[in-house]
């Protein structure tokens, strides 16, 4: 049981499927180049036959000697495995329909016919010096005696692999391990393609190594068609940690990987994705990161740096004394007791507020309550700004960062937004901080009420959040952006 495993990773085949994703060629290395590194056996770096782009991408890869086995997708069609040759590629993928819907609705063909095609192209293939993992689509909604017979005829040609699918993600647990527990007696080693239709395709690929296949298909992220595929990182750390197999994959470049693929795909994760998810090892509650302080273990399966990700440590409502104290401590600060208490009530009073704690925040409300005052790097010496019905709102400030003086011009849909513009561009150099979320509240009537503006600037994936209350909404607004770009510059100057 999980003996030599190998891992296909299919990112860049199936993993580009995902509606509205497109990765170019020299994105494409990049992740092939951290898949290699990463550790996995088999790349699937692309289906040759799509495009001339997509035979670009994968002799790209090819020409770069990866250690990984470099895989193309191909129909069983000559012409799909003539232009995988042509990309220098290992293997391919050699895919053919076997469920009786996909045969006589999608191919509108008799079964001895795929049986024909799919010897064929093995034997074309096996002729040209490819290695062959034969593979079926709708494996799973396939009678299995049906399979072992067209899998047992493509071994005779000279088949290396066989790949059985579940296309469109329809086994469970005891299914699969049913299912490809009858498969596993073939001659050659078996594959596990498993899609997550139900959110079963980790629990199903597990199974499916358990019941005796060798090889499992995964995609980083668990990008894929629909809901996407096995996701490589949850199911290698099940097997680590849970069945304590080692695999060949370096772990510790999961979130790495994870977060490159993320970029480049434009798939963001939800938060609480498992292993690289951003709440994966974070901690609100105040009992919880109490417990994880003083051993990880409390309320952590395994440590983050185990997949290269980190512990933090949200300041919200669940926040606890100690957490509070232990982050105060990272920076080098000593506080007493009774200052302790004035900056746990304040952080507190804050998040009952509604509002999420940042690190910077608790920097700020720390340095408030100990009288700290660190100097303001970004000073607004003057601001001008036209506006009109028929002028282009524009605005030129004069400001002074760290004593030196700077002038920067802007335009905008309003002047609060062509002020801010110009002094985002004044301090680019500086720092590159965007902003996310802007409010504006009239706390009294009329049109001299005193405007409270917020502001929610983002630097370094940290969000900061500041907030100014004037007569004037475009003091406001310029004083709220003025406050978080200084609590950035002031933490940044720090480290
Ligand atoms: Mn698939």
């Amino acid at each position: 049981m999980f003996d030599d495993l190998k891992i296909l990773d299919t990112t860049l085949r199936d993993g580009e499927q995902t509606p509205g994703v497109l990765i170019t060629s020299n994105e494409k290395l990049r992740i092939a180049q951290t898949l290699d590194k990463l550790g996995v056996d088999i790349i699937e770096a692309g289906s040759a036959i799509t495009s001339k782009d997509e035979q670009k991408s994968i002799k790209l890869i090819t020409e770069n000697n990866l250690d990984a086995e470099i895989c193309s997708f191909a129909r069983p069609l000559a012409v799909d495995i003539d232009t995988a040759i042509e990309c220098d590629v290992d293997s391919i993928h050699l895919v053919i329909p076997s469920s009786d819907l996909h045969i006589d609705y999608k191919l509108r063909k008799t079964r001895p016919q795929v049986e024909e095609m799919a010897v064929n192209a093995t034997e074309y293939a096996k002729d040209h010096g490819l290695i062959v993992e034969l593979s079926t689509e709708d494996a799973t909604r396939t009678e299995i005696s049906d399979l072992e017979h067209l899998y047992n005829l493509c071994i005779d040609a000279g088949a290396d692999r066989i790949c059985a699918c579940d296309t469109v993600g329809i086994l469970t647990p005891d299914k699969a391990y049913d299912f490809y527990h009858q498969l596993s007696k073939l001659s050659r080693p078996l594959s596990v393609h498993c899609h997550n239709d139900f959110g079963l395709a980790v629990a199903n690929t597990l199974m499916a190594l358990k019941a005796g296949a060798k090889q499992a298909h995964v995609t980083i992220n668990g990008l894929g068609e629909r809901a996407g595929n096995t996701s490589c990182e949850e199911l290698v750390m099940s097997l680590e940690s849970l069945y304590n197999v080692k695999t060949n994959i370096n772990t510790e470049l999961f979130y790495e990987t994870s977060q490159l693929v993320e970029r480049i795909s434009g798939v963001n994760l939800q938060s609480n994705k498992a292993i690289v998810g951003e709440n994966a090892f974070a901690h609100e509650s105040g009992i919880h990161a109490d417990g994880v302080l003083k051993k990880s273990e409390t309320y952590e399966p395994i440590k983050p740096e185990t997949v290269g990700h980190r512990r933090r440590f949200i300041l919200g409502k669940h926040v606890g004394k100690h957490v509070i104290h232990e982050k105060i401590k990272e920076t080098n600060t000593e506080v007493t007791d009774e200052e302790l208490n004035r900056i746990f009530a304040r952080i507190k009073s804050l998040s009952d507020m509604g509002k999420t704690v940042t690190d910077v925040d608790l920097q700020a409300v720390t340095d408030d309550i100990l009288h700290i005052n660190p100097e303001d790097s970004l000073v607004l010496e003057e601001y001008t700004t036209v506006s009109g019905n028929r002028v282009t709102p524009t605005a030129s400030v004069k400001v002074n960062i760290d004593d030196e003086e700077k002038i920067a011009a802007g335009v905008g849909v309003g002047p609060v937004d062509a002020v801010i513009e110009a002094i985002r561009k004044s301090i680019e150099d500086v720092a590159d901080i965007s902003l996310e979320e802007y409010h504006v509240d009239a706390i009294t009537g009329g049109t001299d009420a005193l405007i409270d503006v917020l502001v929610k600037l983002k630097h370094d994936d940290e969000i900061i959040t500041a907030r100014s209350t004037e007569p004037d909404i475009i003091m406001a607004s310029v004083e709220a952006y003025l406050k978080g770009v200084n609590k950035i510059l002031t933490d940044k100057n720090r480290k």
